[in-house]
């Protein structure tokens, strides 16, 4: 693991621990890693060479970061969000998700959701996503173009996905439309944005019809873009779904024929052991968000049979309006807890296969494993540093449990995506957070006073 070391680099990483997330080596207690034009182009092993610093020009880079005490690990992959949500959490908490959504949360999205308000909260969001390790999210929403411009403007990797829903939704009043507004948004972002890579996401089987699905899925297929969908969240649906077409919402789906290898299902709480073969079969991906079925009541995806049958899951930490945070260090830690509970064995969901799920496997979820999700000579550099010389993660003998069972994401000291300085020491480099936070709160201050009391 050495690359290209008689190449000057962009940022030089000096004295770091690593976890790369592979299995050649998984950790390097002591090494320094070179990133040049957005890719790590070395990793070495300090204590492996002869003379420490022989090869190289450590002195030449243009930025060194000295990171004794920090561990070096790949960027956090949150893969369901809808960060525009930032705006209406705390608005509505405690309740079922049926109530939450048509009595407080649609309404409020209708009233409230522009073109302005979506960008600022998302400039929030992802400030709170850097700021707790994450450099890849994949978000559904609408008014996406404010979001993928947050992204480009904050400096994040994101899969940003238009959304669709049958009932007049913010920015798509006409539901004929949605096939040609998809192919729109589609050819604004699939070319020249290495960051962004568009998507297409249908909110639910209750809330788009059979057309509207198929239709998505076409334009998905043509364009070779995922397809995300909400599936299975909740009893009520399952119940829904069956009294309107007498199906389960998997079979209902599979009959529609929008299940295939594209397919990115949120939430899988109620699947039957039928259901989760089919899934297998046809290659659908799921991401996996305890945190809002937790707080929802929604149920559980049964992740460790999903891992089992070798179905790729990520994390997500859905919308704030339902977690309400978006630190995927929490989430983790939710994920490798609560599935123990559920089978009564503290042997599933161990840190290492929730690690994964948070990196490598969140990133093949979304398609992107080939450029990020490891410490790894030729991938890009989506980096975040772990300050470890902290009382709660001292002393240090498995990096994976102190990871997922005591770090969070406050542990994050400096961020590095696309081989960009982002945060460095918790402070950001380009962005001015005070500013965001001071919009956002105007605009929270505004819904208050427009709310029923
Ligand atoms: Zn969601």
């Amino acid at each position: 693991m050495t690359g290209r070391a008689e190449e000057i680099p962009d940022i030089l990483i000096t004295d770091a621990s690593v976890l790369t997330m592979t299995d050649h080596p998984p950790f390097i207690a002591r090494a320094d890693i070179g990133i040049r034009d957005g890719l790590i182009l070395f990793i070495r092993d300090k204590e492996a060479l002869p003379e420490p610093g022989r090869s190289g020009h450590p002195d030449a880079a243009r930025q060194i970061i000295p990171a004794r005490g920090q561990l070096v690990m790949p960027g956090l992959v949150n893969t369901h969000t809808h960060l525009p949500m930032v705006l209406l959490r705390g608005l509505a908490d405690d309740l079922p998700l049926m109530e939450w959504l048509n009595g407080f949360i649609f309404p409020a999205e209708g009233r409230f959701m522009n073109e302005k308000t979506v960008y600022a909260a998302s400039l929030l969001a992802m400030a709170e996503m850097i700021l707790s390790g994450t450099t890849t999210f994949c978000d559904s929403y609408f008014f996406v173009d404010r979001i993928a411009q947050a992204a480009l403007d904050t400096g994040m990797r994101g899969v940003v996905c238009q959304g669709f829903i049958d009932f007049s939704a913010p920015d798509v009043a006409d539901s004929r439309k949605k096939a040609r507004l998809a192919e729109q948004f589609l050819s604004r972002w699939q070319n020249g944005h290495p960051l962004i890579k568009p998507a297409l996401f249908c909110h639910s089987p209750y809330t788009c019809s059979s057309e509207t699905l198929k239709e998505i899925k076409r334009v998905s297929l043509d364009r070779q873009v995922p397809y995300l969908i909400h599936l299975a969240e909740t009893k009520d649906e399952v119940g829904m779904i069956k009294e309107k077409y007498r199906k389960t919402p998997v079979l209902y789906l599979d009959d529609l024929g929008v299940l295939d290898a594209g397919t990115i299902a949120v939430h899988c709480n109620w699947l039957t052991d039928v259901e989760i073969e089919l899934l297998a079969c046809r290659g659908v991906k799921i991401s996996h968000c305890p945190e809002s079925n937790m707080k929802l009541a929604a149920g559980m995806a049964p992740v460790p049979k999903l891992l089992r049958r070798g179905i790729t899951v990520g994390l997500g930490t859905d919308g704030t309006a339902s977690n309400n945070n978006l630190d995927l260090f929490r989430e983790m830690s939710m994920a490798a807890r609560i599935h123990k509970v559920i089978e009564s064995d503290p042997t599933v969901m161990d840190a290492g296969t929730v690690l994964r799920m948070g990196t490598i496997d969140g990133a093949r979820l979304l398609g992107l494993d080939r450029q990020i999700g490891t410490v790894e000579v030729g991938k890009a550099a989506d980096l975040i540093l772990v300050d470890l010389n902290q009382p709660h993660l001292t002393p240090l003998y498995r990096c994976p449990s102190q990871l997922v069972y005591a770090a969070s994401g406050s542990d994050v000291a400096t961020v590095i995506i696309d081989g960009k300085l982002v945060l460095h020491n918790r402070t950001f480099v380009h962005i001015d957070l005070q500013n965001i936070m001071e919009t956002v709160r105007d605009m929270g201050n505004l819904i208050s006073r427009e709310l029923p009391a």
